[in-house]
């Protein structure tokens, strides 16, 4: 099997951001995940087993100094070096803001195709196929390659499953990365946010409340019926653009997109700037009192409600079920 590269991002204290699981799953549908990451000397030896447990065979470490120091050029000359080593011809990434990045880089220096923000990656004669969720969710569309190396960015949470944990076979790296091609990190300001619930983009379930909420004070419910389900929150561009929740909650077009296994939209109309958000979700529920409210043409589960009269009672009977 031909190996297929994952570039395993790291946040800034040293902890495996969450893609990673979701990008050797595709991996392993592919060929022989393995899984890629820039570290510092000696840091990468700690990363191998929790790379295994999410199902890396073979994890490439490359190392050097300037990982902390350069902006994306480690990741590119890592994913460089390993695509070499290892004859890979597929390479896949996060669509994160990191990721998009790295991606676009690594395809100028390998001379390689590349799709972004696919929701679904298959081989089919041979040749890599990505599927996307385009204008909004309104169409979906695939790409094919036709070069010799294909490049992938994955929509997080776009991906159900896990691939089978193993023991990595582990092949450690120096690389040299020109500092004259990069950008150089100045300082680096992690947001922290103060909650235990999911981070939002990679939650395999989402609550989210639009308008219909009514006020901030009002919108506690959605984070109630959220921590029954050890969910997210989310929140339509009308409930962040009242004041009920930060921007950094927002899903839709110029929001976050998410795709979770489970989206529970409370109060939220369906207009199509959040459906671009949202729409790939695996299994969509709505509660609106609007019995024509747009988001019940999308939704696999459906309540015409008053979200205050149905929403406790939903929350009452996840307590009895998991009580
Ligand atoms: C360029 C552009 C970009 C945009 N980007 C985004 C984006 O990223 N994300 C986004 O969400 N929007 C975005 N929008 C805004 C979008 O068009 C809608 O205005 C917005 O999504 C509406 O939010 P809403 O559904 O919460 O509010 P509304 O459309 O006002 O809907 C509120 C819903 O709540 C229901 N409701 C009211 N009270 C209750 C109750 N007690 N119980 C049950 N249901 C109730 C109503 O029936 C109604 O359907 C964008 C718009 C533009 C022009």
């Amino acid at each position: 099997m031909s190996n297929v590269l994952v570039l395993a991002e790291v946040s800034n204290t040293g902890q495996i951001r969450n893609s990673a699981g979701m990008l050797l799953a595709a991996a392993s549908s592919l060929g022989t995940p393995v899984a890629v990451v820039a570290a510092a000397p000696g840091a990468g030896a700690a990363l191998v087993e929790p790379l295994g447990a999410l199902g890396a065979q073979l994890v490439y470490v490359a190392e050097t100094d300037q990982v902390d120091v350069l902006l994306s050029s480690p990741q590119v000359e890592a994913l460089v070096a390993a695509a070499h080593a290892l004859t890979a011809s597929t390479i896949l990434l996060a669509n994160s803001a990191d990721g998009r990045d790295v991606a676009a880089r690594l395809a100028v220096r390998l001379t390689a195709g590349l799709a972004i923000d696919a929701i679904g990656v298959r081989e089919e004669n041979g040749r890599i196929v990505a599927t996307h969720s385009v204008f909004g969710g309104s169409y979906t569309v695939e790409s094919a390659f036709d070069g010799e190396v294909a490049i992938v960015t994955v929509r997080q949470g776009a991906i159900e499953g896990k691939a089978d944990a193993a023991i990595p076979t582990v092949t450690t790296e120096s690389i040299s990365v020109d500092a004259a091609s990069s950008g150089v990190i100045d300082a680096v300001h992690e947001a922290v946010t103060a909650t235990d619930r999911p981070e939002l983009r990679a939650a395999t379930t989402v609550v989210s409340g639009g308008r219909g909420l009514g006020s901030a004070e009002k919108f506690v419910l959605v984070e109630h019926l959220a921590d029954a389900l050890g969910a997210a929150v989310g929140a339509s561009r009308a409930a962040v653009d009242a004041g009920y929740v930060d921007h950094a909650l927002q899903v839709g077009q110029t929001g976050v997109t998410v795709a979770p296994q489970l989206y529970i939209a409370l109060g939220i109309s369906g207009a199509i700037q959040h459906r671009a958000g949202m729409q790939t979700a695996k299994t969509i529920v709505a509660i609106n009192k609007d019995a024509d409210a747009p988001i019940f043409d999308i939704a696999d589960f459906g309540i015409v409600g008053d979200v205050f009269t149905v929403v406790p009672q939903l929350i009452e009977a996840i307590g009895k079920r998991t009580s």
